[in-house]
């Protein structure tokens, strides 16, 4: 792929610096797509961090009171302001965190709208593309699995910006532990007062975070071996969940017990299964390292006790501070310890978001000519082919070699031949969906990458063979618009075909087409939904119409009829049918016959019928019992 970026180092790991850019570059796109999910995130996570601590200090305060003077008039009022703090920042706390909660589910939906858009605004040519679409898949199951990539990066912050004020809160509650004095009258005990503790529990503190901190990221990297178990598992997951709801897979399912295939194939691969690897690793490995984790803390918690105990037995503070004092340095700890853990959350989501930036990065390289094609009221236009030659990306094989042709419009052209032969890569190079890797294509003698691409492509109706409608109103669908011409839309409508059930539908143009969007939709069959997009193709009312046999569900001579009926309703435009039934097209004025990729005769149905030896000749009557 050439937007995949060489920012590994030698090691073939992602750099600090790398993963950091690569976060800057994450959170500003972010502040683009939902601006104030940072500010959220940031105040939820104040009030979070806070919260503790004012608790740990009144109680602190309450229990001095209560083990030394026991005054009435300072106990009450020391109740009251608790009990009001607690309420004020657990209101805070709610209300932030619902707002947080709208807040994620806005952003989330945001996030898979900007890979929507880039698949949409991508060149055909990339979003046409098995590696694109592997590549959106990947960022998507990645998403699914743990959050990696863009999504988690708000909570990230979150949990950064809460260990942030954690330290500091921690600190300012318990740097008194350190300064005040055990008093002389302690005799022994006076040896606590020596820097050298504060050094002593300073080293353990470090210690035992990173240690803590470690154990903490191995039991996350437990979950990285399985990776892409899950992220299988969760392909699974997703097919099957889709498998149950795709109307169109229904039939075959019953028919051919497809579910039985799938679903062995599925506990075969179930990743999350009771006694599947998920469980095995989170219940092992995992386990032991987040126990190890959470027990290599609690040592410390035990020195910071002993430590406080002995000040307070000795006379340095109340025993109500040494509640605050315990609470605020193990928080202290953990807070760290959190840090340390989003800091290796950044580095291991780095690789996640490589991936996410190398599909984001894929660039419009198509070349955009700024020609405009004139609207021209005698649709006068004549495109040619010259020597053209065309490869799909990442195929060896030709699907056009050396094409040459030349026709007019108001012409009836026909493209026949088998299948695989090359009929709609022609159709798709002719409107530009695709360039030719050698050769030219030309309107009115210019070549067509110098025309601006939407006036170049507003210039064709192609009804393709696996035409999508939308669950949107007939109307809309028709004139791919909310806002359009009711009359002419009716029109094209009739002249499709569809005007009697047009005339059945209660709502008319208003009808919700399918169910997606709401339950009063209707179902349309193949044949109607055919005619719909036909009434498509003709209400754009560009110069050229394309049949890239639409009606290949139906039968030969039903084919032939709607072509014939077609080519009265395509009046003045030119009109090209691809089939491979050379019985649907001998109607038209100009037929290519194309093999292999090349277009092997060109004439009219008469001309090369009676052509000895001749491709059209052998298919024709090949076919010809169908008709007969
Ligand atoms: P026809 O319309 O005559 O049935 P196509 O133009 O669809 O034939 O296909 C011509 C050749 O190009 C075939 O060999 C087909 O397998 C190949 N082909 C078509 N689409 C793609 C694609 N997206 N990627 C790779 N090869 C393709």
């Amino acid at each position: 792929m050439n937007a995949e970026k060489k920012i590994k180092n030698k090691s073939g790991r992602i750099t600090w610096g790398q993963a950091l850019r690569l976060h800057l570059r994450a959170i500003k796109d972010i502040r683009r797509i939902c601006p104030h999910i940072f500010t959220i995130y940031g105040l939820c996570a104040a009030v979070k961090a806070v919260t503790p601590y004012v608790m740990i200090w009144f109680s602190a305060q309450i229990i001095d009171e209560l083990a030394s003077p026991r005054r009435p008039e300072v106990l009450w009022p020391l109740v009251a302001w608790t009990v009001a703090a607690a309420a004020v920042l657990g209101l805070l706390s709610s209300a932030l965190a619902e707002k947080q909660t709208a807040c994620d589910r806005s952003f989330w939906q945001h996030e898979q709208k900007l890979y929507t858009e880039k698949m949409f605004s991508m060149d055909f040519v990339d979003a046409d593309r098995q590696a694109t679409h592997d590549l959106l898949s990947q960022i998507l199951q990645n998403a699914n699995w743990a959050g990696w990539g863009i999504y988690s990066i708000p909570s990230w912050f979150g949990q950064a910006m809460e260990a942030a004020f954690g330290i500091v809160s921690a600190l300012l509650l318990s740097v008194s532990l350190f300064t005040l004095p055990v008093p002389a009258s302690a005799g022994n005990l006076t040896l606590l007062n020596h820097p050298l503790f504060i050094l002593l529990l300073l080293a353990l503190m470090v210690f035992i975070t990173v240690l803590s901190g470690q154990c903490a990221s191995k039991a996350v990297s437990c979950l990285e071996k399985i990776g892409d178990s899950v992220k299988l598992g969760n392909r699974l997951f997703g097919f099957l969940f889709d498998m149950g709801t795709d109307r169109s897979r229904t039939a075959d399912i019953r028919m051919y017990g497809q579910k039985k295939v799938i679903g062995s194939y599925w506990d075969e691969n179930d990743v999350f299964a009771a006694s599947g690897p998920m469980s095995r690793i989170t219940k092992g490995p995992m386990g032991f390292y987040s126990g190890l984790s959470t027990g290599v803390s609690a040592v410390f918690t035990g020195f910071v006790y002993v430590f406080t105990c002995l000040k307070a037995w000795a006379g340095a503070f109340g025993v109500g501070s040494v509640t605050q004092y315990v609470g605020a340095v193990t928080a202290l700890s953990s807070n760290v310890t959190k840090l340390f853990k989003t800091a290796g959350n950044i580095r291991t989501n780095a690789a996640y978001l490589q991936t996410t930036y190398t599909f984001m990065d894929i660039p419009n390289s198509m070349y955009q000519g700024s020609l405009t094609t004139e609207k021209r009221s005698d649709r006068n236009y004549e495109v040619e082919f010259q020597d053209v030659s065309f490869r799909y990306p990442g195929t060896d094989t030709w699907a056009l070699r050396h094409v040459s042709m030349k026709f007019n419009v108001g012409s009836r052209l026909a493209v026949v031949g088998e299948n695989g032969s090359g009929k709609t890569t022609f159709i798709k190079l002719l409107c530009r969906l695709y360039d030719p890797d050698e050769g030219h294509i030309l309107l009115n003698g210019i070549d067509i990458r110098k025309y601006s691409y939407r006036d170049y492509i507003g210039l064709f109706s192609v009804v393709f063979q696996d035409f999508q409608l939308l669950s949107q109103p007939l109307g809309t669908n028709v004139a791919g618009s909310e806002d359009y011409d009711r009359e002419r839309v009716i029109k094209a409508l009739t002249d499709a075909g569809f005007g009697e059930r047009l005339a059945s539908l209660p709502d008319g143009l208003d009808t919700l087409l399918y169910r997606e969007f709401g339950d009063g939709g209707i179902n349309v069959s193949g044949g109607e939904a055919q005619k719909i997009a036909i009434a498509r193709a003709l209400y754009k009312d560009a110069p050229f119409i394309i049949l890239d046999e639409p009606t290949a569900a139906l039968d030969p001579v039903a084919e032939a009829e709607i072509y014939a009926q077609f080519n009265q309703i395509a009046g003045d435009k030119t009109a090209v049918y691809i089939s491979h039934r050379l019985s649907s097209c001998r109607f038209c004025d100009e037929i290519l016959v194309f093999d292999h990729g090349r277009i092997v005769e060109q004439g009219s149905h008469d001309a090369l019928v009676s052509q000895e030896g001749g491709k059209y000749r052998e298919l024709w009557h090949a076919q010809a019992q169908y008709y007969e």
